[in-house]
């Protein structure tokens, strides 16, 4: 039989906007108590409050190790465990390798590389000591395929891919399963940075998807029978042509 989420734990790391928003949605249909932790106190706060009681806001700057492992203790603290950490947020910059602020790549590799791990770090003791647990990371297809529109971006989830896979094999042993997905364009604020005449080609042709095609591919993951992973789950839209 598939898992059931029912009163499993969850948190969602950029939960209060696109993918992220997204997922919490599905956690919480499924049965979850879900902790949306994000720094944009006022969006997180408002969703939590829009999605009923067993919806939560943890505010933390994920660029900070010390805002993660106070996000992950709060909730040990409420509930004794934590059954499921969605490293999802993450940002983006379309610069080509001869142009643009490198302050923003910087800004873009922290969130993208270091702190999915740092959110690894922080969570993965606690599952250990439960001997059971989730981490998926929201990759890219760019972390899959070497997207030449996007060298930076693309460079960032490959690295989270590297880690994703090593990770995995050295959790395995706790029964915590370390996965990724990787969703192909999706219609969310982060896509900001992309040309106009980018976004129009990929809308006129469907090679734009909606979040819930994403929520819906991690509940499949996180419903997977103990003893078997889905490591890796691309989600494209039917049209990218990639
Ligand atoms: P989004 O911009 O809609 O949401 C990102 C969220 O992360 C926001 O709520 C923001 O406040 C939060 N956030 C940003 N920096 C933070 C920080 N330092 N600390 C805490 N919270 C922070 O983006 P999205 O499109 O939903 O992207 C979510 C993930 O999906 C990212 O990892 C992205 O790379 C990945 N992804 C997106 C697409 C796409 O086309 N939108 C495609 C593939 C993968």
């Amino acid at each position: 039989m598939a898992q059931s989420l029912k009163d499993k734990i969850a948190a969602v790391t950029g939960g209060a906007s696109g993918i992220g928003l997204e997922c919490v949605r599905h956690l919480l249909d499924n049965g979850a108590e879900v902790y949306i932790i994000d720094f944009d106190a006022k969006a997180a706060e408002a969703r939590a409050a829009e999605l009923g009681d067993k919806a939560h806001a943890l505010i933390a700057d994920l660029t900070k190790y010390e805002d993660i492992e106070k996000a992950v203790h709060t909730i040990v603290k409420n509930h004794g465990r934590i059954d499921i950490f969605h490293a999802n947020a993450g940002s983006y910059v379309a610069d080509m390798p001869w142009e643009g602020d490198t302050k923003r790549w910087d800004r873009m590799l922290d969130l993208n590389i270091n702190a999915a791990f740092r959110c690894v770090r922080a969570v993965a003791p606690q599952m250990m000591e439960q001997k059971s647990g989730d981490i998926v990371i929201t990759s890219s297809i760019s972390g899959m395929v070497p997207m030449v529109s996007e060298p930076v971006y693309t460079a960032s989830k490959h690295a989270v891919q590297a880690f994703v896979h090593t990770a995995r094999r050295k959790l395995a042993a706790y029964d915590v399963r370390v996965s990724a997905i990787q969703p192909g364009p999706v219609v969310t604020p982060l896509l900001k940075d992309w040309d106009q005449e980018r976004v129009k080609a990929n809308l006129d042709s469907g090679g734009i998807m909606q979040p819930v095609e994403v929520a819906e591919a991690l509940i499949f993951m996180l419903t997977r029978r103990k003893g078997v992973i889905v490591r890796d789950l691309v989600v494209l839209p039917q049209n990218f042509d990639v």
